[in-house]
């Protein structure tokens, strides 16, 4: 039995067991081993592939038909039950991007899935380039990717410490991994997000150090019409961007040939913050007070955007 069939005949079983159907007000309700409160359970979600793991400590191979789950299976693409050293693993995929909300009482453990426009006003996705085992362009020793994931982790301090919690955003990586293309997009159009922003860098065409320096933005020209949309956010980007590091302003770019561009729902921008082939735009890029004024430039876009209403 798979775990959403179980979850059917659980339901089914008591029904049948009792004279009315169990009622909570939550989507799922888990049952607590015996000596486990519920703050003891662990929640990790990992939004880029939809997967929700809840960690219960004491819950043993048979945990999953000793205390049955009921509830509804909504959103739920798949769910299954793994008990490893000491603790059982609940996952479920979802069918797209949610935030768990939990609650428990002496007995029971229940859990609603909200969509991230239930939880905030505005919802942004943020893209750092490549990672893993694809560099992106490489010079000197440098590679892309460490670049563009320094600037994304600038504007997540930003975002962290900021007061207004009313933004939720959601990166494609905050670490050397490489999601796939799907995953970066995916994690934008299943999040329902507002905006979406991908951060690179450039190199020339033949990869030789040169004189081209400067920042462009693409966006995807066939959705240029669209009002507050792909090209519009990509002005915004670009002239705020360009406001905060004082680097020349190289124009938009036609960007449809990008997976993650045409391939996007939402607004999108792909920045490409400077010329890794270029020394001085290469010295400025790797130092940290440079990328934070990326990073500063980025916020005041997103700020922008909202205010001019995306
Ligand atoms: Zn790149």
């Amino acid at each position: 039995m798979t775990g959403l069939e179980l979850l059917a005949y659980n339901n089914k079983q008591a029904k049948e067991e009792s004279e009315e159907e169990p009622e909570f007000d939550s989507q799922l309700r888990l049952e607590l081993p015996l000596g486990v409160a519920g703050q003891d359970l662990e929640i990790a979600e990992d939004y880029v592939t939809q997967t929700i793991d809840i960690r219960i400590p004491y819950a043993d191979e048979e945990y999953f038909y000793d205390y049955p789950m009921l509830g509804s299976s909504d959103h739920i693409d798949s769910l299954s039950y793994e008990n490893e050293s000491g603790y059982g693993i609940v996952e479920f995929i979802t069918d797209k991007v949610y935030e768990i909300s939990s609650s428990y009482d002496e007995n029971y453990f229940y859990i609603d899935f909200l969509t991230p426009h239930e939880v905030y006003d505005k919802v942004v996705v943020i893209d750092a380039g490549h990672g893993g085992n694809a560099p992106g362009a490489t010079k000197q020793g440098i590679y892309e990717k460490d670049i563009d994931l320094d600037i994304v982790l600038e504007l997540k301090e930003i975002f962290d410490t900021s007061e207004d919690k009313s933004i939720g955003v959601y990166y494609t990586r905050t670490d050397d991994s490489n999601p796939s293309f799907e995953n970066r997009a995916g994690l934008a159009n299943k999040s329902d997000a507002d905006l979406f922003i991908s951060i690179h860098n450039n190199s020339t065409q033949s990869g030789r150090m040169s004189n081209i320096n400067g920042t462009q933005v693409m966006y995807d020209e066939k959705k240029a019409d669209v009002e507050h949309g792909t090209k519009g956010l990509a002005e915004i980007c670009l002239e705020e961007v360009t406001a905060m590091t004082g680097s020349s302003n190289k124009g938009l770019v036609e960007g449809n040939e990008i997976y993650i561009i045409r391939s996007s729902e939402a607004p999108v921008a792909l920045i490409e913050v400077g010329f890794m082939t270029n020394q001085t735009e290469l010295n400025n890029l790797r130092s940290k007070e440079y990328q934070m004024k990326v990073a500063q430039g980025v916020y005041n876009a997103i700020m922008r955007a909202f205010a001019e209403g995306y």
